[in-house]
């Protein structure tokens, strides 16, 4: 017999940045009945494997660096030791409480949380499979596919003795030696933190850059740095196979710069970081009736985060609208509901000027267009400004020991509004967030210009550029 449906007003698929936001604001602050599913652990990709525990090991990366740099400014100590172990089940303790914080979220939200398995009956009806084996039905008026993305792995032999960057937080001692491939976020956020707590690192680009959906200021020094610290960039470099060694190491065949054949032995991790795809192999969405994929299989979505199907609605990493960022889709989530039940029939997200930054070493941060886009956009009335210095924080080292910083400026039109802001050097994830504010308010250079500088910052470059 067909178990008898629950009903609701919002039904969420997809625990995560997005799907959490949207159903409790459409619960707390609009009363709607909501019920969210998920299948793994509440918080999403952004908690459990991502920005959570990404940043709090990049804290680690980041106190490793500065006790490097302390002995510029007299510090002396001995036998430093990093306990990667410790670290970790620290780091998974803290994931867990979150997990726990985000529960009980949802009950003070009054939203029903299902732990489970969701698929599409049909555009109203969603069948959920339950850890013990059970099954749900749900109905719903309104339906959110929030699920999120998962890591791609490319079909190489050996494919299975490598992890993605899920498996990253997995790793529970220190790896000696690592391969990570990817010149995108992940694998500049993680090749860097692995090199800066002590690990060998190997990073293969399949071009000359890093970042290169970054403005050029940007790809240049980090490339740069990243080579001057000692991380192991193999250019233009492909691994075509891994083969398992027997002694729990690994053999890296690979190509770089047009060799090929050559071999890297006794690797521990191989990491692939190379983009990542909408979770949405299981859904159901055949149900639907003809759901619309883009070509990458995203769920096209309009402005409003409306699907092609009424009463269905996507957000966040399985939407198309390109910006996998936890901010994105907690902010389309809220808009979301303040138009479905809040009766704000306008409410989006304006996709436009989303700040963003890579916890690179140093860190990178933009909002914008980048030079190359403006110059496309605006032709000759693009006018940019930049610099790079050495922060005063280096003041003490010797010169092969000062890291970089790097800023520019891109400007349109007579009046200069800023149409892009692309910063690398320490602090800049921090800084990036007022001028983000400036650059969505309209800021001119002239605007930029009339804020008194703070000194002695690295920030105040921005206002006194010439
Ligand atoms: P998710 O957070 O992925 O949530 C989707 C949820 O749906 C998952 O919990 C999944 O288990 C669940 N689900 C899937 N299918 C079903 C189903 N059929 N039934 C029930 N549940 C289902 N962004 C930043 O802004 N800053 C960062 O520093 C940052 N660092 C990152 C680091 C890494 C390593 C990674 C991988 C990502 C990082 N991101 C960062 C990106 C950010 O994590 C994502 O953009 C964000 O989590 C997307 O939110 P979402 O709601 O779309 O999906
Ligand atoms: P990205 O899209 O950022 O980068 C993917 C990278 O993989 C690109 O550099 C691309 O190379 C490379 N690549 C693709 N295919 C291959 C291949 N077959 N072989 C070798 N290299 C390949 O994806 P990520 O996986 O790094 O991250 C996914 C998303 O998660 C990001 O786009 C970002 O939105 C989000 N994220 C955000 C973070 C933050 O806010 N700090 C941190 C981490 C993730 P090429 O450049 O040469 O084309």
């Amino acid at each position: 017999m067909a178990p008898t449906p629950r009903n609701c007003d919002y039904l969420v698929i997809g625990g995560g940045s997005g799907g959490l936001a949207s159903g409790r604001r459409a619960s707390a602050m609009y009363g709607a009945k909501t019920i969210a599913i998920e299948s793994k652990r509440l918080g999403g990709t952004c908690v459990n494997v991502g920005c959570v525990p990404k940043k709090v090991t990049w804290n680690a990366a980041a106190i490793a660096e500065t006790f490097k740099d302390s002995k510029a400014y007299g510090f002396n100590y001995d036998n430093l030791s990093f306990d990667w172990n410790t670290f970790k089940n620290k780091r998974d303790a803290y994931v867990k409480r979150l997990n726990g914080i985000y529960e009980r979220n949802l009950g003070n939200d009054k939203v029903e949380y299902i732990h489970g398995y969701a698929s599409f009956l049909d555009k109203n009806t969603v069948e959920v499979k339950l850890d013990d084996g059970g099954k749900e039905q749900v109905k719903a008026k309104h339906v959110l596919i929030a699920v999120g993305g998962h890591p791609t792995l490319p079909n190489i032999p050996g494919k299975e003795l490598c992890i993605d960057s899920d498996g990253f937080f997995d790793i529970d001692q220190q790896p000696k030696k690592v391969a990570v491939v990817g010149a995108g976020y992940i694998g500049v956020e993680m090749s860097g933190m692995l090199h800066a707590l002590g690990t060998e690192t190997h990073f293969f680009i399949r071009g000359d850059k890093v970042l290169r959906s970054f403005d050029p200021i940007i790809q240049d020094t980090v490339t740069k740095e990243y080579e001057r610290v000692g991380v192991d960039l193999h250019k233009q470099g492909q691994i075509t196979k891994v083969e398992d060694q027997g002694n729990g190491k690994k053999r890296v065949t690979y190509t770089e710069a047009g060799k090929e054949g050559l071999i890297l032995e006794d690797v521990d991790v191989v990491l692939f970081a190379v983009g990542r795809s909408p979770e949405i192999e299981n859904l159901g969405l055949d149900k639907l009736g003809g759901i619309k994929l883009n070509e990458k299989k995203h769920i096209v979505v309009d402005d409003y985060q409306n699907t092609n199907i009424d009463n269905v609605y996507a957000l966040g990493d399985v939407c198309n609208k390109g910006f996998e960022l936890t901010p994105v889709a907690i902010a389309a989530g809220r808009r979301l509901s303040d138009r479905l039940f809040g009766g704000k029939k306008d409410s989006k997200l304006e996709y436009e000027n989303i700040p963003s930054v890579v916890f690179a070493h140093p860190e990178v941060g933009s909002v914008g267009l980048t030079e190359p886009e403006a110059r496309e956009k605006y032709g000759d009335s693009v006018k940019v400004y930049k610099t790079s210095f050495t922060a005063m924080y280096y003041a003490m080292m010797e010169p092969e020991d000062k890291g970089p910083t790097a800023m520019k400026v891109v400007c349109e039109g007579p009046n200069e509004r800023v149409v892009g802001l692309h910063l690398v050097g320490q602090g800049v994830a921090e800084m990036l967030q007022g001028f983000g504010v400036a650059v969505r308010m309209g800021a001119t250079k002239a605007d930029l210009d009339r804020c008194v500088a703070i000194h002695p910052t690295s920030a105040e470059e921005l206002v006194t550029l010439k």
